[in-house]
C-alpha cells in the first residue's frame, strides 16, 4: 500500500466489526478516489464487506438551492457507478453528527475525506469522538497531501512552490486501483421516489446555472477543454474578453474529479510546455497554497488574525481615508455600481455562478474601495462569494478573498485606502484587455 503519506490514523480501537465504512464527504467520484481505493484495500485485507456512504445534509453550512442541484445530481449518477463495482451504497438524508455515528456502530474501520477547512475538521471531530472505532483519514482531493507539503501556514506561493514541485513526481503517481468486488452488496437510497424540488423547499432557493454536476459531467468538461481550449491556456487564460478557462473550479470543489486525473490527461497533449506548466501553476502551487491557508489557519472569518504584519499596519494606518464611492451590501449584489466592467462581473458571478479569473481580483479589490472598512469588505466579499458561486465555500474562495487584501502578496507603493496592499484600476483593465469584449460575452 503505498499512501502512507495520504493515509492518517486518527483513532485505533481493538473492536472489531462487521464491515468497512467509507464515509464519503469531500470526494464525490469513483475515478482517482485515494479514500475509496484504501478504504477497498482494507476490505480486501481485513476479508469484510465495504460499505459507502453519502448523508445529504440539508443544513450544511451556508449551501443553497444552486448548490445542492449540482451535488444531488452527482450523488445520483453514483448510485449506478457502485452498482457495477458491486459495493453497497448508501445515499441518506440527515445531518452528519446523526447518521455516521449510527452506521460507524457495527463497522470495524472509519474511512473518510480529509477536510481542509476548520468547520468541516470540527464536524468531523465531534463525530470521531462518538464511536469507540478505528478511524482513518485520507487526503485525496490534492496532488501533494496538504501535511506534506508543509507542516505550516506557508507565506505565499514562492515558498510552497519549491516544496510541491520536490515532491509531484511521487505524488502524481502514487495512485493504484483494487480489485474488489463485493459477494453482496445493496443500495439504499432516500433520494429514491423523493420530489428533490419539494425537499429542497427547505433551503434557501437559488437559479441554477448551466452546469449539472457529477464525475461524467466532469470529464466531458475535462475533454472539451483539453480540446477546444488547453493550446492557448498560458497565453490567454488570463484575458477576460475570452473564454479560455476551464470551469473545473466547480467539479473540483464538490470532488467529482481529481487534480491528478486533470494533470494526467493534460501532460498527453503534445503542445507548447507553457500550457502544463501554468495548469500546474494554477491547479496545484495556487490550489494548493489556498489549502495551506484554510487547513492551517483557524480562523478565516477574521481578517486581521491571518494577514501579514505588513499588511494589518498599512490597512490600520488608512482605515480612515476618505472613500469617493460607498456601497451598501445591496448596492453591490444587484450590480449597481457607476463601474460597468465590475457590475458585469457581479452579474457573471450570479448568473454563471463564477466570475472569469482576472475579473475575479478586480471584483474584491473594487469592494475593498467602496466599502467603510477593510472588515465590511472581507464580509461582504465572502457573503457573495459563498451564496452565489458554485465554487464557492472553498479554500481558494477564501484564499482569494484573502488575497485581496495583502495575504500570500507583496507590498506595493503607498497609495490612499489601500494603503501598501496591491491595487487594481479600471484603466489597468482598458489598457491591458478587450473591456467591451468581456462585456458583450458576459451580458450578452
Ligand atoms: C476574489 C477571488 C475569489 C475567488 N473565489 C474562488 C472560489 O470561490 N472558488 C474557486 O475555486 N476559486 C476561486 N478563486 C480562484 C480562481 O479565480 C478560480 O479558481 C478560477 O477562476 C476557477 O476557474 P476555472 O476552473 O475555469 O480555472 P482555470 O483557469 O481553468 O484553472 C484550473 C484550476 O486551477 C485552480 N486555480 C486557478 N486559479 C486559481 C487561483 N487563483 N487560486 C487557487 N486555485 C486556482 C482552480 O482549481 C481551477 O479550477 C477566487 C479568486 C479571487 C481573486
Amino acid at each position: 500500500m503505498n499512501y502512507l503519506e495520504r493515509v492518517r490514523q486518527i483513532k485505533k480501537s481493538s473492536k472489531k466489526g462487521d464491515y468497512i465504512l467509507y464515509w464519503m464527504q469531500g470526494a464525490f467520484r469513483v475515478e482517482y478516489n485515494h479514500s475509496l481505493e484504501f478504504a477497498k484495500y482494507l476490505a480486501l485485507s481485513k476479508d469484510l464487506p465495504l460499505k459507502v456512504l453519502v448523508v445529504v445534509d440539508f443544513n450544511y453550512k451556508d449551501a443553497n438551492y444552486r448548490h445542492f442541484k449540482f451535488f444531488i445530481d452527482g450523488i445520483l449518477e453514483l448510485i449506478d457507478k457502485f452498482k457495477d463495482l458491486k459495493i453497497s451504497f448508501h445515499v441518506k438524508i440527515g445531518s452528519f453528527k446523526e447518521i455516521v455515528p449510527q452506521y460507524s456502530k457495527n463497522a470495524d474501520t472509519l474511512i473518510t475525506d480529509k477536510a481542509y477547512i476548520k468547520w468541516l475538521k470540527d464536524v468531523r471531530n465531534e463525530i470521531y469522538n462518538k464511536n469507540d472505532i478505528t478511524i482513518y483519514e485520507v487526503d485525496t482531493n490534492l496532488m501533494v497531501p496538504v501535511q506534506a507539503a508543509s507542516p505550516k501556514c506557508e507565506y505565499g506561493a514562492y515558498t510552497i512552490r519549491p516544496k510541491i514541485h520536490k515532491l509531484k513526481e511521487k505524488f502524481l503517481n502514487d495512485f493504484v486501483v483494487f480489485d474488489y468486488k463485493g459477494r453482496s452488496y445493496e443500495v439504499e437510497n432516500d433520494l429514491n421516489g423523493l420530489n428533490i424540488d419539494d425537499k429542497l423547499k427547505s433551503v434557501h432557493y437559488l437559479k441554477p446555472v448551466d452546469f449539472i454536476g457529477g464525475e461524467s459531467k466532469a470529464d466531458k468538461l475535462l475533454r472539451d477543454f483539453l480540446n477546444e481550449k488547453y493550446l492557448f491556456f498560458a497565453e490567454k487564460r488570463g484575458d477576460p474578453s475570452l473564454d479560455v478557462e476551464s470551469n473545473l473550479s466547480f467539479y473540483l470543489h464538490f470532488g467529482f474529479i481529481s487534480p491528478i486525473k486533470i494533470l494526467k490527461e493534460a501532460i498527453k497533449i503534445d503542445t507548447d510546455p507553457k500550457n502544463y506548466e501554468t495548469l500546474f501553476e494554477q491547479l496545484v502551487v495556487r490550489r494548493e497554497l489556498a489549502h495551506n491557508f484554510t487547513y492551517y489557519c483557524d480562523n478565516i472569518s477574521d481578517l486581521f488574525s491571518f494577514l501579514p504584519n505588513w499588511a494589518v499596519k498599512t490597512v490600520i494606518e488608512h482605515k480612515d481615508d476618505i472613500r469617493k464611492y460607498l456601497y451598501k451590501l445591496e448596492d453591490l449584489e444587484n450590480f449597481k455600481t457607476h463601474d460597468k466592467f465590475w457590475n458585469a462581473a457581479q452579474y457573471e458571478l450570479i448568473h454563471k455562478g463564477k466570475i472569469h479569473n482576472y475579473m475575479r481580483m478586480y471584483w474584491g479589490k473594487k469592494v475593498i474601495e467602496w466599502t467603510e472598512s477593510f472588515e465590511d469588505a472581507y464580509k461582504i466579499l465572502i457573503y457573495l462569494n459563498d451564496k452565489y458561486a458554485l465554487d464557492g465555500r472553498d479554500p481558494n474562495g477564501y484564499a482569494g478573498i484573502a488575497w485581496c487584501f495583502g495575504m500570500h502578496d507583496r507590498a506595493f507603493q503607498e497609495r490612499k485606502i489601500f494603503g501598501k496592499v496591491r491595487y487594481m484600476s479600471e484603466n489597468g483593465l482598458k489598457q491591458k484587455f478587450d473591456m467591451d469584449g468581456y462585456l458583450s460575452r458576459v451580458m450578452g
